[in-house]
């Protein structure tokens, strides 16, 4: 569980994975999630603008894995940076986190790549984590593999022929031995050793079929990795496969410009993308090049702003104009210098001078067909939709899911304001979440995480009145249970029994405790009462771990999960190991529910619990009570405001009430006719009744199931 008072503010629900089968036919397990969960508990991770380390915009702190009847979910909790002096201090901690996960991650691997390389070589060079463990050292590629580069065109490319010797393990990476060589740094996006390579045009053009044509590469000279510590980098990014027709003949002739939006810019750092095709002693060549709107970081020691280059893909082509056939392609790096660059946003493509510094990453000579042509010319240019402008595809919303997504506002006042609604149809919902270990004092320790404030007095923890009935079920079972006086305890005139957290002393006590919530809840189900309840409990999973298991369900359902969790058919976790197991024992739970689930971030709170949270009526709603002369009943009057149609309708149709909340200042017992906080009657053993004498109400809340 996490406080959002981090430097951050503004912080944002979001699914960080799934066990949904994504774009790419992928699908996570519960496991799987699980360990992204515990990787990355700890430190959170930083959430960056198009998977580019250089523009870190805030950090991401997962909070629980979500399971309900239809998915299994990471959720966590992403805080962007708001301000000038935010943002600063997260590109200190960001530097901070890359540097620790460089290390952390190199380390299993350090001393068998040291022996294997030799300390000669080993220990001068700079250790950084890509795709491997590897090391960055001037012409280090070169010493381990001189044959290779030997072979190494003008350009300094290589022929991929020539890597027979080398297994191809993806994103630019080849493997011999147990040794690994890159694809060049400016294959990564912005030209940085921070970031990803480009693996969707590299992973295809290393796969293209080698028949009749000629495919080179430019190999980084100054970087050797560990093989054995090789992993797929994933992003999850839909980068789409283009789907064209086949001829060129629909691409106009002469210089095109395509612009970027101002949105479109803010994601992909392109000002515009030249085109230019151009007759040349029968060949027709086509020239392209990006300009981008920021810097570029492939010169490691270029820190100080003098230094800032900007480097542009461009690439190269030429057809045959009596043949028609394409017989080279070749993509490459020109790199501006800031001054140039300010030269460049006033010229077209052909008036740009040759004398600009210049890499070539790639080419491709024989015979190319159109549909391979243009997926090269579209995958070089990652994240550059104006190329697929240009080339006749349709763009893709899709490239746009990535920047921040705000909750779009819904019209259904139901989902709005009950958005934990749910029926026995809807299954179990659960969420689970890990602290580091706090003790406490007694067997139980009852803890509100809800909070009442009125304006201008202090925020008040509150808990629901069946609370105590909990609580003195636990006593009765000879349990200790801390139950704060300062906690204000709330009746809510409708039918959501929200518990709060019960923290166990240790593991002793998770039977005891969910043994009485069986009983409480067998006791809701005799009397059909119709009732949805929510509890979390916590407690030690080993020496240093906290786990917090969250539950909703009807009280039918959760009379099936308490059995369950009772006989030992579906165990709660013991231990780290067995949080997956209990999980696939409430998703079977789960499997016969056919009805709708709510939303994620309906339920999903940022302490990391599941929960139902009411919403309070806003002050629009004009609410005044009143007492009926008749009844002697505490009534209320409201408004619905003009511009909140929805809400009228959901009230008619949808059966949305606002429900009353007060504050029991004074309960009876009738059995004892004692004080029902303090006495030691329960109305599940002993069919105790309540008269509530003197009550506070304290405002309106929404609700799907008031009290009838
Ligand atoms: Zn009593």
């Amino acid at each position: 569980m996490v406080q959002d008072d981090l430097f951050f503010s503004n912080g944002r629900l979001g699914i960080l994975n799934s066990d949904a089968v994504n774009r790419y036919g992928e699908r996570f397990t519960i496991g799987a999630l699980l360990q992204a969960f515990e990787g990355t508990n700890r430190l959170g991770l930083p959430t960056t603008l198009a998977h580019d380390a250089h523009r870190p915009i805030g950090w991401t702190v997962p909070l629980c894995i979500y399971l309900s009847r239809e998915i299994a979910s990471l959720v966590g909790q992403t805080y962007l940076a708001q301000d000038k002096n935010a943002a600063i201090e997260l590109e200190g901690l960001y530097r901070q986190y890359l540097t620790y996960k460089d290390q952390e991650q190199f380390k299993p691997y350090l001393e068998e790549f040291r022996a294997a390389l030799g300390p000669d070589k080993f220990d001068d060079g700079f250790r950084l984590y890509l795709e491997c463990a590897a090391i960055l050292k001037s012409d280090i590629a070169v010493a381990q593999f001189p044959s290779i580069f030997s072979q190494a065109d003008d350009d300094g490319l290589i022929d991929l022929a020539s890597l027979s010797d080398f297994k191809y393990l993806g994103a630019g990476v080849f493997q011999c031995g147990r040794f690994c060589i890159f694809a060049d740094r400016k294959f990564r996006r912005s030209l940085s050793l921070a970031n990803n390579t480009n693996f969707f045009f590299l992973d295809y053009f290393v796969a293209l079929s080698d028949s009749g044509v000629k495919k080179r590469i430019a190999i980084d000279r100054d970087l050797i990795g560990y093989a054995p510590s090789f992993k797929v980098p994933i992003e999850l990014e839909y980068w789409w496969g283009p789907k064209y027709n086949d001829d060129l003949s629909h691409i106009s002739a002469g210089v095109t410009r395509h612009s970027s939006s101002e949105r479109d810019r803010l994601y992909s750092q392109i000002e515009f993308t030249d085109f230019w095709w151009q007759s040349r002693k029968g060949e027709h060549i086509f020239e392209a090049e990006e300009i981008r709107a920021s810097r570029t970081f492939s010169d490691l020691k270029a820190d100080d702003a003098q230094k800032e280059t900007f480097g542009c893909r461009y690439v190269h082509s030429i057809v045959n104009e009596s043949t028609g056939l394409i017989e080279h392609l070749d993509g490459a790096i020109r790199t501006y210098t800031e001054e140039e660059m300010l030269a460049r946003l006033d010229q077209a493509l052909p008036e740009v001078g040759r004398k600009l510094k210049y890499k070539k990453l790639w080419r491709i000579d024989g015979k190319i067909k159109i549909t391979q042509w243009k997926s090269l010319v579209h995958h070089f240019y990652l994240n550059n939709s104006l190329v697929g402008e240009y080339l006749g595809i349709e763009k893709s919303s899709d490239t746009e899911r990535e920047l921040p997504i705000e909750l779009l506002g819904t019209s259904d006042a139901l989902a709005a304001v009950v958005p934990y609604s749910i029926s026995d149809a809807t299954g179990i919902i659960t969420g689970v979440t890990f602290d580091d270990r706090r003790s406490t004092l007694l067997d139980v320790d009852v803890k509100s995480y809800d909070t009442y404030k009125k304006p201008g007095s202090p925020a008040v923890y509150w808990v629901r009145n069946s609370t105590i009935e909990i609580v003195k079920l636990l006593r009765k079972q000879g349990l200790a249970v801390h139950f704060d006086d300062s906690l204000w305890v709330l009746k809510f005139k409708d039918r959501y029994i929200d518990l709060p957290v019960f923290e166990l002393k240790d593991q002793a006590q998770v039977s005891v405790v969910l043994g009485s919530l069986r009983l409480y809840v067998s006791c809701l189900v005799s009397n059909s009462a119709d009732t949805v309840v929510n509890f979390s409990l916590k407690y030690p999973l080993d020496a240093e771990v906290d786990v917090t298991i969250s539950v909703v369900a009807t009280e039918k359902n959760m009379q099936a999960f308490l059995d369950h969790a009772c006989s030992g058919a579906m165990s709660l976790p013991t231990s780290l190991s067995t949080v997956e197991p209990f999980l696939d024992g409430v998703k079977r739970l789960n499997a016969k529910s056919p009805g709708p689930c709510p939303d994620v971030f309906g339920v999903c709170m940022k302490t990391g619990l599941v929960k139902c949270l009411r919403r309070r009526l806003g002050d629009e709603f004009d609410i005044s009570f009143y007492t009926d002369k008749e009844t002697g009943v505490l009534m209320f009057n409201m408004k619905i405001p003009k511009d909140k149609p929805h809400f009228l309708a959901a009230m008619k149709t949808k059966g949305l009430y606002p429900i009353l909340a007060l504050r029991i200042d004074s309960y009876d017992c009738d059995l004892c006719g004692g004080n029902y906080l303090l006495c030691g009657c329960t109305k599940a053993l002993d069919s105790a009744k309540t008269r509530i004498s003197k009550s506070t109400p304290i405002g309106t809340y929404w609700s799907d199931r008031p009290d009838v």
